[in-house]
């Protein structure tokens, strides 16, 4: 029997855990409402306990983690939440908690790094060394694997707060980040096209301004993201992009952009191929995590395989 992990897509809302090895082998799936740390936490440790008494002994557990997190692993507050505004969870030993508990080694990282790693092993950036993925919803983050491996640098990419060109002219929306107005997420997040339009984003009707100017945003995140990294494939996600026509709107501007400058036949002719939605939808998270867990035990580079 090959090995088995444990899994958690550690959210603001909510926690969802699998076990399993992979999207073809989920044993057991849960998730539970994001309250206190201890009840929370708790009843994630309760149910990864019973899953061990029923399939057997677990191998590791991955948590692709909301944030911010420390990831440094020479750091004492590795494996914790930093300074998130969520009542309770600032500072909380994420890693440490669960890893004692389960008596498991834990693999930790943000849950973007988590999903972009799940759709690198068996979604859209399959085979690819080097791409990024981002999620457009609540917020805007983004996770990038370069060269094989999970881009960390400095502390983690916080893609969401590049910034883009902003006409105040056409857009007189200031943005709504609180640290920098108007950021990405301050311009294209979900809550972003509420505040400005005055109506949720889902309820915005196709032939609405709205999803031009958000085009107009994305496009020059991908213009960003495409001459910074050189990625070989930009997957977009999250609850704003099931706005399915978003995407030839965002290939469109993102060509007439780069302007012929990045010389590469993926994003002059197949540029439909370039810009992609997930293959793995609301299931990246907790694939990821079960992914950061594989690539624990196995020291494998997340490209080649299991
Ligand atoms: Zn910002």
């Amino acid at each position: 029997m090959g090995p088995l992990y444990a899994g958690i897509e550690a959210g603001g809302t909510k926690f969802v855990c699998a076990v399993g090895s992979g999207p073809d082998d989920l044993r057991a799936e849960a998730r539970f409402p994001t309250t206190t740390p201890e009840e929370t936490l708790g009843r994630v440790i309760d149910f990864f306990r019973r899953q061990g008494r029923e399939h057997g002994r677990l191998d590791a557990v991955g948590i692709a983690s909301f944030g911010p997190v420390d990831l440094d692993r020479e750091s004492p507050s590795w494996g914790h939440l930093t300074s998130t505004p969520k009542p309770g969870w600032a500072h909380t030993d994420l890693a440490g908690i669960v890893g004692r508990a389960l008596e498991l080694p834990v693999a930790f990282d943000t849950d973007v790094n988590g999903a972009a790693l799940a759709e690198g092993r068996w979604g859209a950036a399959r085979g690819l060394a080097t791409f990024v993925y981002v999620t457009v919803g609540t917020g805007i983050g983004g996770g990038a694997v370069v060269d094989g491996e999970l881009l960390h640098g400095l502390v983690h990419p916080e893609m969401g707060h590049m910034l883009v060109p902003h006409d105040r002219d056409a857009d007189p929306f200031a943005g709504q980040c609180p640290y920098h107005g108007d950021c990405l997420e301050g311009l294209a997040s979900g809550p972003a096209i509420a505040a400005r339009w005055g109506r949720a984003a889902h309820e915005l009707p196709d032939d609405h301004p709205a999803w031009d100017l958000e085009a107009e945003y994305l496009a020059a995140a991908a213009v960003n993201l495409t001459v910074v990294l050189s990625p070989q494939r930009v997957v977009l996600g999250g609850g704003v992009m099931e706005r399915a026509q978003l995407y030839p709107k965002i290939r469109r501007r993102t060509r007439e952009r780069l302007n012929g400058y990045v010389r590469s036949p993926a994003v002059v002719d197949e540029i439909d191929a370039y810009i992609v939605p997930p293959a793995l939808g609301k299931r990246a998270g907790v694939l990821g995590a079960l992914a950061l867990a594989a690539r624990l035990r196995s020291g494998a580079r997340i490209t080649r395989g299991l």
